[in-house]
């Protein structure tokens, strides 16, 4: 079994300062990315954000647009303006989305709308930071005879390439990270669906069964299901 990655990036997990004023968006984003191994700073204003990011050595910089002192196109670009090129993803809410073109003009390698799926915006992180060459982010996920490769989206078993929905491969890829783990039907609502997902709570139980089908876990030993719980990935 091959998942270095997993563990070795809770020691060496990259630093991320997230510089957001909703105290509810930045504690989810707190609990969450510390959970995924990341080293993570919460700022709530733009001076003091601009000020950690200059004097601190971070990774990457999780930026909210709208801010109570100065909004986040002024702080990507006064980043810019002194050289610092750490990577940048901006989170703006739905009606900004024009001003999307300005925030990548602006020197942001990314956007992330809210609302959004914690998922959505950690596959964002980890790309950006794969992009820039972050040893912490690896390219490829491997356990039993089953690997990911993140870069081209690509899954193989034994080899042989699967054909998987984004969905699907969302799945397997959090089961790959998070062997063994236990993950309740809610959390994965709440992670590859996201928080303001209010369709049929059973679409968790369709996909799994679709991946075990897709993976030919016939037997449901490679995804268990934990009885009145939710479901857990064990590749040994
Ligand atoms: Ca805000």
């Amino acid at each position: 079994m091959r998942l270095e990655h997993s563990q070795s990036s809770s020691k060496i997990g990259a630093r991320i300062l997230i510089i957001e004023d909703e105290s509810t968006i930045a504690e989810l984003l707190r609990t969450g990315l510390t959970y995924e191994g990341f080293r993570v700073s919460v700022v709530s204003g733009g001076e003091e954000g601009l000020e950690c990011a200059d004097k601190e050595d971070f990774d990457l910089v999780i930026l909210d647009l709208m801010l109570p002192d100065i909004d986040g196109f002024e702080i990507c670009r006064r980043l810019r303006l002194r050289g610092n090129d750490i990577p940048i993803i901006m989170l703006t809410a739905r009606r900004e989305i024009p001003d999307r073109i300005k925030g990548l003009n602006m020197g942001a390698d990314d956007y992330v709308t809210k609302p959004f799926s914690f998922e959505e915006l950690v596959a964002r992180i980890r790309a950006v930071l794969r992009r820039r060459g972050s040893a912490a982010e690896p390219t490829q996920l491997s356990a039993a005879d089953i690997t990911l490769d993140l870069e081209a989206h690509e899954a193989y078993k034994g080899g042989k390439p699967l054909e998987l929905t984004p969905t699907e491969f969302a799945l397997l890829e959090l089961f790959l990270r998070h062997p063994r783990r236990v993950f309740t039907r809610e959390t994965l609502l709440n992670r590859i669906w996201g928080l303001d997902y209010e369709g049929d709570r059973n679409v968790v139980d369709v996909h799994i069964s679709n991946l075990r089908r897709k993976l030919g876990d016939r037997e449901r030993r490679l995804i268990r299901t934990i009885y009145g719980i939710g479901y857990s990935f064990r590749p040994d």
